[in-house]
């Protein structure tokens, strides 16, 4: 809620907002929707086109089957209904990267419908409506060359399958915005339909936004506006436009419904067109692709073949496995983290001391390699190695960290490569008496501080005596000796 006030402390009116998204998501097919071209992102420009998705007269569309049950599987785990008999209709545009003039999608009836998410709010949990989900096709993409001063054409993306996905205007924030879309996309992620990546334009999210006056019903005029690849730009984009269309307001003026751009540099959106409607495209029934029906058989083919998602994971771990919630919620933030958790216990039933390793030192590197974790690519079985190495003393935790590092680079097997490094504890008192007795000469300082009643010196002496152990000790035999030396 927007309050404002004003300097001589008259409240003004206050003012909420209203959201609502529409969500592109490229699928992750291997071909197009409507042709046998790949969909691989990043090859050589015009490389992955054929006739058909270059829009040449007298090409006809086959529909990828796999494009719709990918469409399915989403709408039946965001508690859509299934529509069994669907169409394709033509949305008529001209624009360079459009070959066709037109673009496949689904206006009368979409594949799914009526459907709705969880999110969890700052009040608890609210359902954000689905009003629908269709099948489009994805345009080719322009690149321009400002030395030149032209513009290139790239259909390599002209036919990727996309799914739009249409919420009801139920979101007030840009918390609830962003809880929907990550909500949204572990859906997604877990069915394993796209990778919803923001960045690399897998998820694309358009936001419509409107204010009105707190405690009226009527919804305000909204603007929308496009392609925001970032949680961070979304967020200033809301913060901007809500801004923007109060100030109007409170200056007597009206909001005009229309498409903005966001410059997420300037901090700033303008307006890029004015609003479109339906009507514009002159959309019409796709003559050339029979209308879709879905068979009973095919759809309950698809439900049983539903994987289990994020949040029946969250219950059975806490069922399960004895997990702090915490670790729990990041365990399963990834599918590709949850199943390495899974595979790892299963192999030591250890799951706490697996959760650990994929909560601090997993989180760590990922960040320092800054890589996603459905790249994570180390066998769980090396991990479950690992934590038997040092439950079983043969490491210690120091050398263990090392290791995982190799584990997680290199999916080493973590048995073979301690042998081959001569990494094992050493077991041998004198060698470490020998270390300790160092480390004793050459600290005096710390070692009368000890002397003196600061233990606070012991933490620093054991940690030496490791260093010049390479880490190669177990910390409480040295604890020990240093005791029985100092005493
Ligand atoms: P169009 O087809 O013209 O884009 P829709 O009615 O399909 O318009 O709505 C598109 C999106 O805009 C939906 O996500 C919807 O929830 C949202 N929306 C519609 N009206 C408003 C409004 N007044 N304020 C905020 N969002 C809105
Ligand atoms: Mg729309
Ligand atoms: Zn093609």
């Amino acid at each position: 809620m927007h309050k404002k006030q004003c300097g001589n402390g008259v409240e003004m009116k206050q003012y909420e907002i209203v959201i609502g998204l529409e969500v592109h998501v490229e699928l992750a097919t291997k071909t197009k929707i409507f042709c046998s071209c790949s969909t691989q992102f990043g090859g050589e420009p015009n490389t992955h086109t054929c006739p058909v998705c270059t829009g040449m007269p007298g090409t006809l569309p086959a529909l990828n089957k796999k494009v719709v049950e990918y469409a399915v599987a989403v709408g039946l785990a965001t508690n859509c209904e299934i529509t069994r008999y669907s169409r394709f209709d033509r949305k008529n545009y001209f624009y360079p990267d459009n070959s066709q003039n037109y673009q496949i999608s689904q206006l009368y009836l979409p594949i799914c419908k009526n459907g709705g998410i969880e999110i969890e709010t700052a009040e608890g949990k609210k359902t954000v409506g689905i009003h629908e989900i269709h099948m489009e096709e994805d345009a080719g993409k322009l690149v321009h060359d400002e030395k030149r001063n032209c513009s290139y054409v790239d259909y390599n993306r002209s036919g990727v399958p996309l799914i739009e996905i249409v919420s009801e205007p139920d979101m007030g924030s840009a918390d609830e915005v962003i809880a929907y879309l990550e909500k949204l996309r572990l859906i997604i992620c877990y069915l394993g339909a796209s990778d919803c990546k923001l960045q690399e334009g897998s998820m694309r999210a358009d936001i419509n936004l409107s204010v009105r006056e707190a405690g009226v019903k009527k919804l305000g005029t909204r603007t929308e506006m496009k392609n925001l690849n970032s949680f961070r730009a979304i967020r200033r984009a809301i913060e901007g436009e809500k801004e923007r269309q109060i100030a109007l307001l409170e200056e007597g003026k009206k909001v005009i419904q229309e498409t903005r751009r966001w410059d997420d540099g300037k901090g700033i959106s303008y307006p890029m067109r004015s609003k479109e409607d339906a009507r514009d495209y002159r959309y019409f029934p796709e003559p050339d692709l029979a209308p879709l029906v879905i068979e009973e058989e095919w759809l309950e083919n698809i439900r049983e073949r539903q994987p289990e998602l994020r949040d029946e994971k969250m219950e059975r771990y806490a069922r399960e496995y004895d997990l702090p919630e915490y670790d729990i919620s990041i365990l399963t933030s990834a599918k590709k983290l949850a199943d390495i958790f899974e595979a790892a216990t299963a192999l030591c039933q250890k799951p706490k001391k697996v959760s650990n390793w994929l909560m601090v030192e997993t989180m760590r590197l990922l960040r320092e390699r800054e890589m996603d974790a459905e790249e994570l690519s180390f066998s769980p079985g090396h991990l479950a190695g690992l934590i038997e190495l040092v439950d079983g003393k043969t490491i210690s935790g120091t050398v263990a960290k090392e290791v995982f590092e190799k584990i997680f680079d290199e999916d080493i097997e973590p048995k073979t490569y301690i042998e081959e490094k001569g990494l094992k504890t050493v077991k041998d008192e004198s060698a470490i008496k020998e270390a300790v007795r160092r480390v004793i000469e050459e600290n005096p300082q710390p070692v009368a501080d000890y002397k003196g009643g600061k233990t606070k010196a012991m933490g620093f002496l054991t940690g030496q005596a490791m260093k010049a152990m390479k880490g190669k000790a177990d910390p409480s035999a040295i604890n020990k000796i240093l005791l029985e030396l100092l005493s």
